[in-house]
């Protein structure tokens, strides 16, 4: 049986590119470029020099305008929470300073959990949380965001693209309302890579979270981009690796991998848009025929205010799990939602945001599109699901 994946949202197979990249680091023995890049020896040196490299072709590609302004993670969750985190305390050290208070952040109810579930960790810290309200595609506007800031606001973070959904936020509004009230703007990019034209340099961000694996890159590397001067307290202390911005040995064949998809996802970013696009409006021309099928957003065609790559529907009378599980037995791979809470049958939270009823939401899938997609694989995926929803 043919393996059909449709999951992209959640990770994606390594690119070709970023293998061919890689394979040096891969192999045994003190011939492979296997240095601690903090090392003095020239065999540091060597993985010194990867490591700059790949950070200079990051920043070039997200459209930083320096190599320092990207910080190497082990993946979004963690530039997510150092971003909301260090920033919150370095702004608060900042006006501390200035002799004032700031204790206030904002950010949206459809955050990924790795956002979210910051806010908690800010209570303890002492900073009080607030949500800016979406609409019923989940999508802020610069007024509601501008609604839910107050004078001691310090940092606003909303995510570019939605995971769940694929609502595409307006981030440089966004951005212009949080810097007009005196506050940083934090943006997760995760979902916005390599199917959206994202710049962080053009939208005027302060500081933007990605992973490498949702662009053919490897597990458990990402970037925080964190632009110049941007008030910070590191989240990682101990060796001061990265400028003292990210403690910890680098991890260099996954830093190395990282850059590759970034470079080759930014590169593809409207070809694959561009076929993606066709993909998600066929597929949801055909999915809202089918009597049981709810779609959760209103995605007109060839609309850029949805992301490319992500098809989002419930099915009336069936569990997510059901409907995953029924389609996984016929080789195709997709998702309730988002990957980390996909073992869990509360309904997302994104989609009681959105305002969806507790019952239906619990019908959620998402189809994700990706590099090594195909109309045949989309087709295969339609005809299983009219058989297991029928
Ligand atoms: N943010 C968003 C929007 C995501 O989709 C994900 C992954 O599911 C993450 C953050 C977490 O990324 P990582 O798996 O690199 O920790």
């Amino acid at each position: 049986m043919e393996r059909i994946y449709l999951d992209n949202a959640a990770t994606t197979p390594l690119s070709a590119c970023v293998v061919e990249a890689m394979r040096p680091y891969m192999q045994a023995g003190v011939e492979a470029p296997f240095g601690n890049a903090n090392s003095v020896h020239s065999v540091g040196r060597e993985a010194f020099s990867a490591l700059e490299d790949a950070r200079a072709r990051t920043a070039r590609a997200i459209g930083a305008s320096r190599p320092d302004e990207v910080v190497f993670t082990s993946g979004a969750t963690e530039a997510d929470n150092a971003a909301l985190l260090g920033m919150a305390l370095g702004q608060r050290e900042r006006l501390r300073l200035k002799g004032r208070a700031g204790g206030h952040v904002v950010m949206s109810r459809v955050e990924h959990d790795a956002v979210l579930h910051c806010a908690s960790a800010l209570k303890r810290l002492g900073f009080e949380v607030s949500f800016a309200d979406n609409d019923s595609s989940g999508r802020v506007s610069p007024e509601s965001l501008a609604a839910a800031m107050r004078e001691d606001t310090v940092l606003v973070s909303v995510m570019a693209v939605n995971n769940e959904v694929g609502t595409v936020m307006d981030t440089a509004s966004l951005a212009r309302v949080a810097h007009e009230r005196g506050a940083l703007f934090h943006v997760d990019a995760v979902q916005a890579l390599g199917k959206i034209a994202f710049d962080v340099g053009a939208l005027g961000v302060d500081a933007a979270s990605f992973s490498a694996h949702k662009v053919g890159g490897p597990k458990g590397v990402g970037v925080l981009y964190l632009k110049t001067r941007t008030p910070f307290e590191p989240f990682l202390v101990g060796g001061g690796q990265e400028r003292g911005l990210r403690s910890g040995t680098q991890n260099v064949a996954g830093i190395v991998g990282c850059a590759a998809a970034i470079e080759h996802a930014v590169r593809e970013q409207a070809a694959f848009a561009d076929r993606a696009r066709c993909w998600r409006d066929g597929l949801y021309e055909r999915l809202r025929v089918i009597p049981s099928v709810h779609p959760v957003v209103d995605v007109a065609c060839g609309d850029e205010s949805f992301a490319p790559h992500i098809v989002s529907v419930c099915v009336r009378g069936m569990e997510s799990q059901t409907t995953i599980l029924q389609l996984d037995m016929r080789g195709i791979c997709i998702s309730g939602g988002s990957a980390c809470s996909s073992g869990s049958l509360e309904p997302s939270h994104v989609l009681s945001a959105l305002g969806v009823a507790r019952n239906l939401a619990q019908g959620l899938v998402r189809v994700s599109f990706g590099e090594y997609t195909e109309q045949a694989h989309i087709d295969a995926f339609l005809s299983a699901f009219e058989e297991v929803t029928a």
